[in-house]
């Protein structure tokens, strides 16, 4: 046989490229046939029919009969024998799905913009048929779906199964959520925070690896922080734990939406920071002011860099509480890089009462915008594998809601199957 070496344009090379365009392909379209596959990736049908016929054989994608306009042709699907996860991320702003296998191969994504005001248990009859089309994609249903993990813009309390404050979230005050999304998905449901669902995200998938101790800082509009403590993400004692963007650090500052003065979340938020810009003349989104500093517009490469230093302030104060390893630092602003983290570091290693050699390192999140939506995947993989009799001996705070979820989903599966 001929040995082909790794340079780059060698026949070997190019198979393999020509093997990772495929599959993306069908990770991102959902179930395709063959001649789709040529138009998209450009590859001839010849060249796509050899290589899925390998991909088939190596358990990669799987390949049904179907039809296209009429004429018979092999549908193509990635493979998930392994049983599939669906993690829901609802954030203000957007709403992000991701279908994977308990193995974290991504068979389907899809996300779609809020309006700003919406209700967000109105949404879920969006979930519910953007899943079943999803789904259907990859030659699934809903009944294929081991569990469902849904990440929220809100704190969560896993005793009680409702966001921990009132008035955050639209629709869901008062209301047991995974009981409400499960009713309809008629699945397992299980929610959480979404800083506490990035954390877990970058933990099992990214920026946090083989970390025992990490704390993910999220900061968008909002500053928010998920801890990850001995291996296992901290919610507290009624679900607010992590609510970094609420450390006080200026006595006397702005008014916070909390009711306190001086949050820094009311200095170095998203919206802190646009009003800030807006009164020098400039307006828009964060994204828009991102954009700006990234080209080195001084006025917002400033503000930026202010708002690191304010976050770091909060952050050396977490940090000298927990003693965690790595900062990840997730969310919107994080996108602007060392221009937020340089300024970060630094107030955190002047601030580190240990001194510089114990500062955790400070790097950015590696899941980008779908770090919750993966992370609710986690949550889903995570509680689809601990037993209910496991939970009785377990920690309370940590497992104990986890096992409830499992007793809960299992107590209303069996409601629903009595009522029908
Ligand atoms: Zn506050």
């Amino acid at each position: 046989m001929e040995a082909h070496r790794r340079t780059p344009g060698s026949q070997t090379s190019l198979r393999e490229a020509n093997r990772g365009r495929i599959v993306d392909a069908v990770r991102k379209y959902g179930g395709l046939s063959q001649i789709e596959l040529a138009g998209l990736t450009g590859l001839s049908p010849a060249t796509v029919s050899n290589i899925v016929k390998e991909l088939a054989g190596a358990g990669v994608l799987n390949t049904t009969p179907g039809t296209r306009s009429g004429r018979r042709a092999q549908n193509v699907t990635l493979a998930h024998g392994l049983g599939l996860v669906a993690g829901v991320h609802f954030s203000t702003r957007h709403l992000r799905i991701a279908v994977s296998d308990v193995a974290y191969t991504v068979v389907a994504e899809t996300h779609m913009p809020l309006a700003k005001d919406h209700r967000a248990d109105n949404e879920l009859d969006r979930v519910t048929m953007l899943l079943d089309d999803m789904l259907e994609s990859v030659g699934a249903a809903m009944i294929d779906l081991l569990a469902v993990g849904v990440a929220i813009p809100a704190a969560f309390d896993q005793r009680t199964g409702m966001i921990a404050r009132r008035g955050v979230l639209r629709g869901w005050d008062g209301v047991e959520v995974a009981d409400v999304i499960q009713r309809r998905l008629k699945r397992p449901v299980f929610v959480d925070t979404d800083a506490n669902a990035s954390a877990l995200g970058e933990l099992r998938l990214g920026a946090a690896r083989g970390k025992d101790d990490v704390v993910f800082v999220d900061v968008g509009d909002r500053i928010g922080a998920g801890l990850v403590l001995n291996g296992r993400v901290y919610s507290g004692h009624g679900g607010m734990a992590g609510e970094l963007g609420h450390t006080v650090i200026q006595e006397d500052g702005p008014l916070c939406e909390c009711g306190n003065r001086g949050c820094v979340q009311a200095i170095a938020g998203g919206e802190a920071l646009i009003q800030r810009l807006q009164s020098s003349g400039r307006g828009a989104k964060l994204q828009d002011v991102i954009v700006r500093a990234m080209t080195g517009e001084s006025d917002s490469v400033r503000a930026i860099a202010d708002a690191g230093t304010a976050i770091g302030i909060a952050t050396a104060n977490l940090c000298n509480l927990l003693d965690p390893e790595r900062i990840v630092v997730g969310g919107e602003l994080a996108r602007s890089g060392e221009l937020l983290l340089g300024p970060m570091r630094r107030e955190v290693e002047r601030a580190i009462v240990a001194g510089t050699r114990f500062a955790p390192e400070i790097v950015q999140g590696q899941l980008g915008v779908n770090a919750s939506a993966m992370g609710a995947v986690a949550l889903a993989v995570d509680r689809i594998s601990i037993q209910p009799e496991d939970a009785t001996a377990a920690e309370p705070g940590v497992s104990a809601g986890v096992a409830s979820s499992v007793l809960a989903a299992e107590r209303s599966t069996a409601r629903e199957v009595a009522a029908e």
